[in-house]
């Protein structure tokens, strides 16, 4: 079967489409980042904090305050799960269609029978 970049991560990295919505460009930074904290792969907006901080709170997309840890900050290690109601509320914030995020949901779903 042909991999979409709807498809869930097989590991690593999060989506394919998220990943490129949320590099930095310019030098400028990004709406939202990607943050490794308390076992997952989570999303904050960078509006509200930024950046994050080992130790400290923070607050992520799927309503969660989490706590980054040193690991958390290592390049390459971010081998935690991606946080799937990160995961949906970045791509709806970004302005994927309701069918679009089903799609990622349902083979999310798939992948991870
Ligand atoms: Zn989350």
């Amino acid at each position: 079967m042909t991999r979409s970049r709807l498809d869930p991560p097989l590991s690593g990295l999060p989506p394919f489409k998220l990943v490129q919505m949320t590099l930095p460009v310019g030098g400028t930074v990004q709406r939202y980042l990607w943050q490794q904290a308390d076992g997952k792969r989570h999303v904050y907006d960078t509006n509200d904090q930024y950046p994050a901080r080992v130790g400290q709170p923070l607050t992520v997309l799927c309503g969660d305050t989490v706590t980054v840890r040193v690991k958390d900050m290592q390049p390459g290690m971010w081998l935690d799960p991606t946080c799937r109601a990160c995961a949906v509320e970045l791509a709806s914030v970004l302005g994927w269609s309701e069918d679009e995020i089903a799609q990622m949901v349902a083979r999310w779903d798939e992948a991870t029978k």
